[in-house]
């Protein structure tokens, strides 16, 4: 057991550097990475190519994420929405009729 390399104070398991998904924190990822990422996953695990399709949850599993979920916060609760948000909700709303 030892401190997290990447500055948290978090304690990390025993022989790790770092908790599990701090290794890449705070690293900027050029556009030309980005890109190149988004690329080579565009359409991978999409329907068979999902290894949970066809599968469905149990009713057992899907109390147990229920219950796991109970009184967690949203992460956008209270996050106010930018203007440059609002207007893509809106233009990808153009010709859908409102429905209650
Ligand atoms: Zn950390």
């Amino acid at each position: 057991m030892g401190l997290c390399n990447c500055g948290c104070g978090g304690q990390t398991r025993e022989g790790n550097q770092y908790i599990s998904g701090h290794n890449r924190r705070g690293v900027t990822v050029s556009n030309i990475m980005r890109e190149r990422n988004r690329a080579s996953h565009l359409g991978k695990g999409l329907g068979s190519d999902n290894s949970f399709y066809g599968q469905h949850h149990t009713q057992e599993t899907r109390q147990t994420q229920r219950e796991a979920n109970l009184g967690r916060t949203p992460w956008n609760k209270e996050i106010p929405l930018t203007k440059k948000h609002i207007t893509h909700i809106s233009m990808g709303r153009r010709g859908i009729p409102y429905r209650k």
